[in-house]
């Protein structure tokens, strides 16, 4: 495993607090997390290769990995570190900003892998980037604050419940493979991290999923009839509620990822 402290040392590099960088240096987390990630043989989607501590692991038993690291200043160390794995290509750029269409070519087509120990400061943005990007994820193993983990868990009328937990719970299954504490990095966070895995549900979802529910938490103290008025007509909200059994006073966090699933339906395009 990379030793993620001798390497900054060597390299000179100031771990940057602004993004993220909280390098990996638990050899058997890593070792669960490549476990856990289930990558043998597959494409993998790496968001933040860092130093190329998770790349290389994944590197070992993936059939390609694809790395996105935004920092420049890294990318000495981070070729240097790669140069014995013909399977890896570093991607120098913004994760949000690259285009599916880039990624897609990158990643070859075919079904994808994420496997991430994500910046912490961008883990929302991140996480609905993966929702709708439309790439075929089979998976994601992500490495999370425990806080943002927790919203992949949450249930309706949860504070934390919104359009990432309806989003990835009607597309995907979750399960939590791990806790690790700030020891577990270099330097250390100063908050603990949980290691999730979502896997594909391999559902149909409607089109309109994704903007109804949107618009469903645009205004939390809104009843859901309200918030979507800015998207759909007001009657043919209130049929599709009817017709699911709820009363126009219903808000957008009450209903379930299954509930918004067929409200989409109802509503369409
Ligand atoms: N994967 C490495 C590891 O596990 O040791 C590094 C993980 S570190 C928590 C997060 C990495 O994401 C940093 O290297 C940081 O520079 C990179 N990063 C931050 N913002 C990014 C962005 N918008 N796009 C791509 N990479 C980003």
């Amino acid at each position: 495993m990379i030793d993620a402290k001798a390497t900054l040392a060597a390299s000179g590099h100031n771990p940057n607090k602004a993004l993220g960088q909280n390098f990996l240096a638990d050899a058997s987390a890593l070792e669960a997390i490549v476990d856990g990630a289930c990558i043998d043989g597959k494409t993998v989607l790496e968001i933040g290769a860092g130093l190329g501590t998770l790349t290389a692991a994944l590197a070992e038993r993936a059939e390609r990995v694809v790395a996105v690291e935004i920092d420049r200043s890294l990318e000495t160390v981070l070729r240097g570190n790669m140069a014995r794995y013909d399977n890896v290509r570093l991607i120098f750029a913004d994760f949000l900003k690259l285009g599916t269409g880039e990624l897609r070519e990158a990643l070859g087509g075919g079904e994808v892998h994420v496997a991430a120990n994500l910046p912490y400061y961008i883990t929302s943005p991140v996480s609905m980037k993966l929702l709708r990007c439309g790439l075929p994820i089979e998976s994601m193993t992500l490495m999370l604050q425990k806080e943002a983990a927790m919203r992949f868990f949450a249930k309706p009328s949860d504070k934390i419940y919104g359009p990432l937990t309806v989003l990835s719970q009607a597309a995907y299954d979750a399960k939590k493979l791990m806790e690790l504490s700030p020891e577990s990095y270099y330097p250390r966070p100063t908050v603990d991290s949980t290691v999730i895995r979502l896997e594909s549900r391999h559902t149909v979802l409607p089109r309109a999923l994704d903007e109804i529910c949107s618009a469903a938490f645009a205004n939390r103290r809104k009843t859901l009839v309200n918030n979507l008025a800015s998207c759909r007509e007001k009657d043919k909200v209130i049929g599709a509620l009817d017709l699911m059994g709820f009363k126009h006073s219903v808000r957008g966090e009450e209903l379930s990822a299954e509930e918004f699933i067929c409200l989409a339906e109802l509503l369409g395009d």
